[in-house]
């Protein structure tokens, strides 16, 4: 990629950000575009497949850029949870989907090497089958006061992550109801914990909308690197 074209399209996003804070999902490019992007002040970004994200991280840590915040935000099978770990400089999961890999991210927390993990519920407000996601509120709330009850961990609850419709009409339309459900929930449960949740969600398609919806991260891939 021609750094000074990345420049300008990071720019314009940052331009229309507020507080919120863009993850610039690198899962479509080679490792020295994510260096670029870095170069251009860019610290945040996003994988979906721990190989990849552990291949990208381990290739910053080799060159000392150790400021970088890596997020997995991709599906993660519970076998992955020890590899993910083990990333360096790892800065969040957002796509934490059961009780079950929770579990086993607790288990294995020795393996992260950093100060705290900052941990997104993902909820499918979709109900599209193929989206990873938590269907129901009961099954949220189990997994969310599990984690708040081990103080003593690293891991932390941090936010909830939602993705909008794919098969739909109106993409807009699907998204913004998604976004409102996602921050009615938000509302709801730091009503109920005492809690400050923030909210991941909008991508290159949708992020407007998720801005509108008041998100705090958004994860934008193709409108950044392709
Ligand atoms: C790929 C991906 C994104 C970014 O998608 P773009 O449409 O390229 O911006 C965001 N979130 C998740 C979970 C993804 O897998």
């Amino acid at each position: 990629m021609i750094k000074s074209e990345l420049q300008l399209r990071l720019r314009q996003l940052k331009a229309e950000l507020q507080n919120a804070t863009c993850v610039a999902v690198s899962k479509y490019s080679p490792v020295e575009d994510v260096v670029l992007a870095y170069e251009c002040g860019q610290m945040d970004f996003g994988e979906n497949r721990v190989l990849d994200l552990k291949s990208k991280a381990d290739f910053f840590k080799e060159k000392n850029l150790n400021d970088v915040r890596w997020h997995m935000i991709g599906h993660l099978q519970t076998n992955k949870a020890k590899e993910v770990l083990k990333v360096p400089n790892l800065w969040a999961i957002h796509s934490v989907d059961s009780l079950h890999l929770l579990e086993e991210l607790v288990k294995r927390e020795h393996e992260f090497k950093g100060q705290e993990l900052k941990i997104f519920f993902q909820v499918n407000t979709s109900h599209e089958d193929e989206k990873s996601g938590f269907l129901t509120r009961e099954e949220l709330v189990e997994a969310l006061t599990f984690l708040l009850s081990r103080k003593e961990s690293k891991l932390k609850v941090y936010g909830l992550m939602t993705m909008g419709a794919i098969r739909t009409d109106d993409v807009a339309a699907s998204a913004l109801k998604s976004f409102r459900e996602l921050r009615g929930l938000k509302n709801e449960l730091d009503l109920k914990y005492s809690l400050d949740l923030k909210l991941s969600m909008g991508m290159s398609g949708d992020y407007k909308q998720a801005l509108l919806e008041g998100a705090d991260y958004i994860r934008v891939g193709s409108l950044i690197f392709k």
